[in-house]
């Protein structure tokens, strides 16, 4: 798979080609905060934050790092979002794929006062949604 599309292979100079779907996973490899548009369409958007994230599939790209990236860091997983710039162009911009916090909620009934157990779990990850409650409850 390669990134940008370009008319042939740039190593055999094959046309036999075909588009596929990426997975819109990627790891986050740079990132700078542009304060100053150097093309008049940026105006509006400034401060923005751009990025090169590495696709899942292997090829780089350019594009921008949105919504709460505070605590962005290299290698971090982000995935892709999509943003309609106008009606023919919409763009593939990156927000990080950060895990949640689920707090658990202070289980009744437990007379011990240990804090209940705290676990982290990735967004995408549906299947492993049970909370661990406090362990103490375990032997009662
Ligand atoms: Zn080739």
């Amino acid at each position: 798979m390669r990134f940008p599309p370009s008319p042939v292979c740039p190593k055999c100079l094959s046309a036999a080609q075909s588009w596929k779907q990426a997975s819109g996973k990627a790891t986050l490899e740079s990132w700078g905060d542009f304060h100053r548009a150097y093309l008049g369409g940026f105006n509006d958007a400034l401060p923005y934050r751009v990025c090169l994230v590495r696709l899942e599939e292997g090829p780089l790209l350019v594009s921008n790092l949105v919504g709460e990236s505070a605590t962005a860091k290299l290698g971090a997983a982000v995935r892709v979002v999509f943003e309609k710039a106008t009606d023919d162009i919409t763009l593939p911009k990156f927000v990080l794929a950060r895990a949640v916090v689920w707090r658990v909620p202070w289980p009744t009934g437990c007379s011990t006062g240990a804090r209940p157990a705290v676990r982290k779990f990735h967004h995408e990850d549906t299947k492993n949604t049970k909370a661990t409650a406090c362990a103490s409850r375990k032997a009662e």
